[in-house]
C-alpha cells in the first residue's frame, strides 16, 4: 500500500503534492489509499462504458458503493450492461433517477444534464468523504490536466481519478488480460458512450469522444466541470 499520510481536508497544496506522488502508483494503490484514509466512506461514479474501474475498485473493496446515473435516456444496451456487471461482481450498486426538476427539460435542453446527472450525483454522494471516477487525461483536451487527486469544492469532498494517466490502449489491454465483458456498442463504433440521443458511433481514426454531442459546442455534461 502506498505510504502517504496527510491532513488532506485542509491543505490544498498537500493534496496537489499527493496527486503528483501518485503518478507512479497503481490504480489499486490509489483506490486502496482512498478507502483506507476515509475508512470506506467512498463511492465510485461510473458511466459503465466499460467496467475496468469497477474491476479494480472491487478488488480493493468488494462492498464499495458504485453509482450509475440513469438519465432516462441511456441506450438499452447500456442498461443491460449495467445489469451484467452488477451480477458479475454482486455490486453494491445505486442507480439514480432524474428528480422532478428534470420534468420539462428533455435531452439537449439547457438543464437536462444538470437535473439528470449533476443533481442526482450530488444527492447520491451526500455524506461521502471522497468519490472515485474513471476520468482519463486522454479522454479529451478538456481533461488533459486531470489530477489523480483533487479537492472537489462543489461537493466538498476529495475527488480521486485512479485512471487519470491511463490511455485507451491501457484500458483495452486491461479488458483483454482480465477477460472483462465489453459494452455491446463498442464493437459498433461507439467508443465513448453517453445518452442515446447525443451519442453516435465514430469513424475509424476519429477521436473517441467525437461522437458525443456531435455538431454542438458541448463537450462535458457538468459532472467534472
Ligand atoms: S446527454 Fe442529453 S439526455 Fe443525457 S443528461 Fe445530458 S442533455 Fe440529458
Amino acid at each position: 500500500m502506498t505510504d502517504i499520510d496527510i491532513d488532506i481536508d485542509i491543505d490544498i497544496a498537500e493534496i496537489e503534492a499527493v496527486s503528483r506522488r501518485f503518478e507512479d502508483s497503481t490504480a489499486q494503490e490509489i483506490i486502496g489509499w482512498t478507502v483506507d484514509y476515509y475508512d470506506h466512506n467512498v463511492a465510485l461514479a461510473c458511466s459503465f462504458q466499460d467496467c475496468v474501474i469497477i474491476d479494480l475498485a472491487v478488488s480493493v473493496d468488494p462492498g464499495l458503493e458504485v453509482i450509475f446515473l440513469d438519465t432516462g435516456y441511456h441506450f438499452p444496451e447500456t442498461l443491460k450492461f449495467v445489469e451484467q456487471v452488477r451480477e458479475r461482481y454482486n455490486l453494491n450498486l445505486t442507480v439514480t433517477s432524474p428528480g422532478e426538476s428534470a420534468i420539462g427539460w428533455p435531452c439537449g435542453s439547457e438543464h437536462c444534464c444538470e437535473y439528470r446527472k449533476v443533481e442526482p450525483l450530488g444527492k447520491a454522494l451526500k455524506g461521502r468523504a471522497a468519490w472515485l471516477t474513471a476520468l482519463k487525461r486522454s479522454d479529451s483536451s478538456v481533461r488533459a490536466d486531470t489530477p489523480i487527486v483533487s479537492w472537489d469544492a462543489t461537493r466538498e469532498m476529495l475527488k480521486v481519478n485512479p485512471l487519470a494517466n491511463w490511455t485507451d490502449d491501457d484500458i483495452s489491454s486491461y479488458i483483454d488480460s482480465a477477460g472483462l465483458p465489453e459494452h455491446p456498442l463498442i464493437s459498433q463504433g461507439y467508443l465513448s458512450i453517453g445518452c442515446a440521443p447525443t451519442t453516435r458511433p465514430v469513424a475509424p481514426g476519429e477521436h473517441p469522444r467525437a461522437g458525443r454531442w456531435a455538431d454542438t459546442d458541448k463537450t462535458e455534461c457538468g459532472l467534472h466541470t
